[in-house]
């Protein structure tokens, strides 16, 4: 056992950019004391940048191929619909609402996330420790959950102190949400009195502590007005080096580590990836954020290099991607490139690792610089922020290690380092 339990922060859509001038700046107290205190650096996501498919890596270790989900929407081919996780309000409507929830509640985790991926919940409990979560949405676990839902009987199989949004709670402790009141902050807020009521009970070995208000904001009001999203963010921090008795205390209980699932770049116009395919029948397109996926159905009389040329010249689209029997191919302005030859960050090992997630298209889309792909229900943020994209904008998270042995260059590595600190062996499966 090491001297100190960890915390992980993970704030959505928190882009490095930001948090660099918040702790120069002075706004931002508590990320600015675990700054002094610790190492920073800043590392690579997975493709597509959305915050299904890189948490499902932050909490696996494993790239796409290996945790098998592959964007915030997507056609399930075995059950021949679509999984659409929650990229608006009107998607999930536009999906079935109640299907929609359950997949974002229950089959994401239960269902979508490959088995043999474990979790560093999965890992964690297996050696003995006492795992805990708080809002995080790839939460797999070792203990049955039930939740709050009146009439609803499924159990979550998750860690063992588990808040989900008050959807499901481990434990009584008191705090309050109203979702409706997202703009007032109140989803960090849960996550802060939740975080404040588990640091005082010392309640945990591990805690994954995810807060999302910052991505909200960043979508509503674009990338570069970061401070009320931090500001909520460093808040909830704060909570928990209250709850610990300042921050010597907290720093001598707990080894911290901060970073985020994926970056935000700022997006001018909206565009719909059906619309240079609209003559084509027998596909299926799922397109959300800056990214996009194109499946071919059996009746597709287009081979996969065919669909890739229709894009041939369409300003929204930066890369297109298809496998060719084991090799990546990549469209970019009309040719034909080789990967390496992107200079997107680690563009062809993330486009290889996407590509051969089973469950993703066969055509992988990164939308042009300030574009946005509308969603099922045609909404955007345009005149905001997005991400999904290859771009460095959107693919650059910061991380932060307080009292963490070895260093992250991808989201992937940071299970490692978790497990690590513990002592407990890795065991993430080879490449599918
Ligand atoms: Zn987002």
């Amino acid at each position: 056992m090491p001297s100190k339990k960890l915390i992980l922060a993970l704030i959505d859509g928190l882009t490095p950019a930001t948090l660099e001038a918040a702790v120069e700046g002075d706004h931002a107290p508590t990320l600015s004391v675990l700054a002094e205190n610790g190492r920073y650096s800043r590392a690579v996501t997975v493709f597509p940048s959305l915050t299904p498919v890189c948490v499902s890596s932050i909490v696996t270790g494993a790239h796409p191929d290996v945790h098998r989900i592959p964007h915030l929407v997507w056609y399930h081919r075995g059950q021949r619909r679509l999984v659409e996780y929650g990229s608006s309000f009107g998607a999930i409507r536009r999906a079935g609402t109640r299907q929609a929830i359950r997949d974002a509640i229950f089959n994401m985790n239960g269902e979508h996330l490959a088995p043999e991926a474990l979790t560093m919940f999965e890992s964690l409990a297996d050696a003995g420790l006492t795992p805990a979560a708080v809002n995080i949405p790839c939460y797999r676990g070792r203990t049955r959950h039930r939740t709050t839902i009146p009439g609803v009987t499924r159990v979550a199989l998750a860690p063992e102190r588990f808040f989900f949004y008050s959807l499901f709670e481990s434990d009584a402790t008191g705090a309050p949400l109203a979702v409706r009141n997202r703009a007032g902050g109140t989803v960090d807020d849960y996550a802060a009195a939740v975080g404040r009521w588990l640091v005082t009970r010392d309640g945990f070995d591990f805690l994954a502590y995810y807060l999302s208000d910052y991505d909200y904001l960043s979508h509503a009001l674009g990338p570069d007005a970061g401070g009320e999203g931090i500001a909520r963010a460093d808040r909830a921090l704060g909570a928990l080096v209250e709850a610990a008795g300042g921050a010597d205390e907290f720093l001598d209980r707990y080894a911290v580590i901060v970073c985020s699932d994926h970056g935000q770049t700022r997006v001018d116009h909206a565009a719909r990836l059906q619309e240079p395919l609209r003559d084509v029948g027998g596909i299926v397109v799922t397109a959300s954020n800056r990214a996009g996926m194109i499946y071919r159905l059996g009746s597709c009389r287009l081979e996969t290099p065919e669909l890739a040329a229709l894009l041939d010249g369409d300003a929204s689209v930066d890369v297109v991607a298809y496998l060719d029997g084991d090799s990546v191919v990549v469209r970019l302005d009309g040719q034909e490139i080789d990967p390496q030859e992107l200079e997107h960050p680690d563009a062809a090992a993330r486009l290889r690792a996407a590509l051969r997630n089973p469950n993703a298209g066969d055509l992988l889309v990164s939308a042009a610089t300030g574009v946005e792909f509308a969603d099922l229900a045609g909404r955007h943020h345009a005149g905001g922020g997005s991400h999904g994209s290859l771009v460095k904008g959107d693919s650059e998270v910061p991380v932060l290690l307080v009292g963490v042995d070895g260093d992250a260059r991808s989201v992937v590595d940071v299970a490692p380092l978790v497990l690590d600190h513990f002592g407990v062996a890795a065991r993430v499966p080879a490449h599918a």
